[in-house]
Order: C-alpha cells, then sequence, then structure tokens
C-alpha cells in the first residue's frame, strides 16, 4: 500500500491522487513526523543500505550484465565499490558533518553564539540515468539519508533491470514511508515534477536537465543538475604519450564510452597524432586480449536507439582503426576518428560511446581557443609534463573539474565537490558536498538580553549627540 500507518487520507481523496502524489505525500508526512532528525536513525538507515548492497550484489550484478553487459568486476568497481566507500564515510563523519559550525566573530558578535547549523530539507526528487543506474541513483540518496531528508527515487527505465531490482529490493531494507521508488518512465517522470520537493536531484542530459528546471521552478525547488557535455583532452607534445593513451584509453571505453566524464574527443598537435593513434591501438589489443567482441571487459551500447545515433556520428570521418559493429549485439568496437573539425558531425553532440575522435591543433593555445569557443565541459582532461602549461589551461579555461595527467579518477576522490558548470551542469555533491548540498545551513545567532545600552545607537531619534558617541 501506498498510504502509511496513521494515514488520514479518505478512499474518496487517494483515487483521485495519483501514485506519483501519493507517493511524495506519504514521505512528506513521515519526515514531518522528525523521525529523520536523530543522527542515529540516519546511520541505522545508512546501514540497512549497506546491508543492501552486500546481501544483494547478485541482483545487482545481474541486472547490470542484463542491461548493459558489464562484467561482475566493472560492477563491483564503478557501482558498487564507490556506493559502499560513500556509506562508510558517511556513517563515520556524520556526526562531524552535522555538527554546529561556529563561524568567526567580530566586535557585535564577539559574545554572542554564531554558528552555522545544517538542517535536513524535506523530501528530495533523485532522478537517475541508465549509464550507472546503481551508483548515481545511490550516491544522491545517501546524501539524501544522511543530511536527514525523505527520498522518492526514480531510476532510469531505460536501464529496465536495474531499475526494477531497485523497486523491488530497496524498500525491504529502508523506511517505507520515508524512501520510496517511483519505478517507470517519461510519464511518471513528469507527474512526479508536477509535485512540490524541496530538492531535486538530476543526473542525465542537458536538455531533460532544462525541463527539470524548469518544472522545479514552479515550486521555487533548488535542483542540483548533473548533466553531460563533451570532455575535451589536450595531449601535449612534452608528454608521456603512451602513459597518456594508457589512461585516456582505458577511461573511454569503461562502460563502452557511456560515462559522462569519459574523454569525449582529443586535441593535440599534427606531430603527434601518428603516435597517438598507435598507442591506443596497442592498448586496445593489450586490454582486451586483441578482441572487445569476445572480451567479458568490454560493455554493450544500452539499446538500438542510441546504437544507431553513435553509428550516425562517425558519418564524414576518416577511421583510423575500429568502426566494427554488430547491432543485434548492441556492439561497437573501439574506434579512432581522423579528419575531425570543430564542424564534424562528431562533433555536434556528446558521443557516449566508444569512438574517439583526434582534433589536431597548433599548440595549446589553439587548443584553449577551441574548448572557449564551446559549451563549458564537465570535465578538461590535460596530458603534460610541463607544470606551467597545466597551470595555463586552469587559468584561461571553465570547465567542472580539471584533472591533469589521468582520466576518471577525480570521481573516486570524494573530498572534491563533483559537479558541472554552465551546460554541464549545477550544484556540487559526494561525500561532505553532498550533505551540504542537501542541507539547510542555517545561519543561528544567539544573542543576550543584556548590555542593552550598547544599542542605544541604533535606536530613533538618531540625534548627533548619539552618533558622536
Ligand atoms: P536522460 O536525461 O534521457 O534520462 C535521465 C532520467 O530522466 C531518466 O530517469 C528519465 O526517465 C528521465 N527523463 C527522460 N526524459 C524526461 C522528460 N521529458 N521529463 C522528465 N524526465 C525525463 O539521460 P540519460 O540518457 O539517462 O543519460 C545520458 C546523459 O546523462 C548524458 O548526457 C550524460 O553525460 C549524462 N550524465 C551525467 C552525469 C553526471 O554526473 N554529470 C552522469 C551520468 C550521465
Amino acid at each position: 500500500s501506498l498510504v502509511g500507518e496513521g494515514e488520514e487520507l479518505r478512499g474518496a481523496e487517494l483515487m483521485t491522487m495519483s501514485r506519483e502524489q501519493l507517493a511524495v505525500q506519504r514521505a512528506r508526512r513521515s519526515f514531518q513526523t522528525g523521525r529523520t532528525r536523530p543522527l542515529h536513525f540516519r546511520i541505522q538507515q545508512l546501514r540497512r543500505l549497506q546491508n543492501f548492497i552486500k546481501e544483494r550484489q547478485k541482483d545487482i550484478k545481474d541486472a547490470l550484465q542484463r542491461d548493459l553487459g558489464k562484467s561482475e568486476r566493472a560492477s563491483e568497481l564503478y557501482e558498487i565499490l564507490v556506493v559502499e566507500a560513500e556509506l562508510h564515510l558517511s556513517i563515520t563523519r556524520l556526526a562531524e558533518w552535522a555538527a554546529p559550525r561556529p563561524v568567526e566573530k567580530n566586535l557585535f558578535t564577539l559574545s554572542d553564539e554564531v554558528y552555522v547549523k545544517p538542517e535536513p530539507l524535506g523530501v528530495v526528487l533523485i532522478i537517475g540515468p541508465w549509464n550507472y543506474p546503481w551508483s548515481l541513483t545511490l550516491l544522491p540518496l545517501v546524501g539524501a539519508i544522511a543530511a536527514g531528508n525523505a527520498a522518492i527515487l526514480k531510476p532510469s527505465e531505460i536501464s529496465s533491470n536495474s531499475s526494477k531490482v531497485i523497486e523491488e529490493l530497496l524498500p525491504l531494507y529502508l523506511d517505507k514511508d520515508l524512501y520510496q521508488v517511483v519505478e517507470g518512465g517519461v510519464p511518471e517522470a513528469q507527474e512526479l515534477l508536477k509535485q512540490r520537493f524541496d530538492h531535486i536531484f538530476y543526473t542525465g542530459s542537458t536538455a531533460v536537465g532544462k525541463l527539470v528546471m524548469e518544472a522545479a521552478a514552479r515550486h521555487l525547488t533548488p535542483v542540483t543538475l548533473e548533466l553531460g557535455g563533451k570532455s575535451p583532452c589536450f595531449i601535449d607534445k612534452n608528454c608521456d604519450v603512451g602513459i597518456a593513451c594508457r589512461r585516456i584509453t582505458w577511461a573511454k571505453l569503461i562502460n563502452c564510452g557511456q560515462t559522462c566524464i569519459a574523454p569525449d574527443f582529443i586535441l593535440c598537435e599534427p606531430s603527434v597524432l601518428n603516435r597517438v593513434v598507435e598507442e591506443i591501438k596497442k592498448c586496445i589489443k593489450e586490454f582486451y586480449a586483441d578482441s572487445t567482441k569476445t572480451s567479458d571487459d568490454y560493455g554493450r551500447i544500452i539499446n538500438q536507439r542510441q546504437f544507431k545515433r553513435i553509428m550516425g556520428l562517425m558519418e564524414g570521418c576518416t577511421i583510423a582503426f575500429g568502426g566494427d559493429a554488430d547491432e543485434a549485439r548492441g556492439y561497437i568496437g573501439p574506434t579512432v576518428l581522423k579528419n575531425v573539425t570543430g564542424e564534424s558531425k562528431v562533433m555536434q553532440e556528446e558521443i557516449f560511446g566508444p569512438l574517439l575522435p583526434i582534433i589536431t591543433v597548433n599548440g595549446v593555445d589553439e587548443a584553449i581557443q577551441f574548448i572557449n569557443e564551446r559549451e563549458k565541459p564537465l570535465v578538461l582532461y590535460v596530458f603534460s609534463h610541463d607544470n606551467k602549461l597545466i597551470k595555463k589551461v586552469i587559468a584561461e579555461t571553465s570547465s567542472g573539474a580539471l584533472v591533469a595527467n589521468d582520466c576518471v579518477v577525480h570521481f573516486l576522490d570524494s573530498a572534491l565537490p563533483f559537479g558541472g558548470v554552465g551546460h554541464s551542469g549545477m550544484g556540487r555533491y559526494r561525500g561532505r558536498h553532498t550533505f551540504d548540498q542537501l542541507s539547510n545551513l542555517r545561519s543561528c545567532m544567539i544573542k543576550q538580553l543584556r548590555m542593552e545600552g550598547l544599542n542605544s545607537m541604533r535606536y530613533p531619534p538618531h540625534t548627533a549627540k548619539k552618533l558622536s558617541w
């Protein structure tokens, strides 16, 4: 039943409410009981989430295998471990995060208590994507629980096996009234977005991000938008190209390129182009025993629609190598593209697949110009031995994150706030940053009803005598 214990709604009223409306109402009423306020309650729920992941690992891995052809190892590495680490961090640090945060005092507040007290916001809506259907749905949930909120989860219908397991099994572990899963597609997401929330945490495409923000505006609901875009990767000629290509190839091909922080395209000078192509080829041979088609470590494209879209992006480019595909199996081999320009089709949208275009530029200044002429990316990658060049790129560009001499790994460091800027998103999360994002950082000032004489200056009449005092 969608109606919790002690629910006062009458039958007739219930009949006219949508499933989504009921879920939100039930979550809000439960939140209003105040039971998420004590930290021990939040920790108990986080521990239950830990148990869920431990006990249901097989269900999670099976669903990921069916949705995206993810191997057990890939599921552990990119979907499970990161959530387990976040849970551990949140449980051990919650008391510290939730404690009042004293602020600097000044002459007027010397004898006062002045601090910031994080408090729960209320009901948070979490809308998840299909590419990492577990980690990118559960990481915000960890923060929502830690911050003392109720939450409604809407996993992506496109990763349907994961969505089903989340809906069936998660409620067996968590408080059923406070944390609810609404399974469904666009109509269900739209119905949810009509409801009033205290925060919406959305991960997905920029296009839908705009719709989410529009819907949120109607209720003045704050949003976190974790969106996508084209993350550039500049390889300086003063660089160990072999190592750079190992790291780039690994990052690009995780989840068959369906990763929001995958390096989208490479910028390099013409003098290193052939070397880059050869090194990437070598890495693929090494990582996948020369056959991505049969390797368990190489994933699949989520569905036919995405398959067709990705294949269409190769139009007008020269295939340096790769280009093989098998539609029935959702397989697209790692593909490097040459003779690409800013106007090529593959440069007009986020690739989100295993294609890696290389664009040649004459040095770092041209690379910076190319980057700055486009939307601010989620991540900017730069490979170089020259620290000054790296600092120059940092100083002259903007992006949600910048990683030098590696790819993707910044997501694993929860000390770094993760998120985008401009069209790649807004808001930050991971670890304490999720806790802060999903809390009201309430300013508290507690004064004494003493020493009233000191206040005489602020009360009218503002006579010259008072002001000269
Ligand atoms: P998507 O926007 O199509 O779908 C995400 C969610 O939005 C799903 O739950 C879906 O049901 C819902 N949705 C879809 N259409 C909707 C509509 N019209 N109204 C309301 N809700 C709707 O995104 P996707 O295809 O699942 O994910 C791919 C995109 O997400 C890529 O651009 C990728 O870069 C981005 N992404 C970003 C991050 C990040 O952390 N910044 C992480 C993963 C994916």
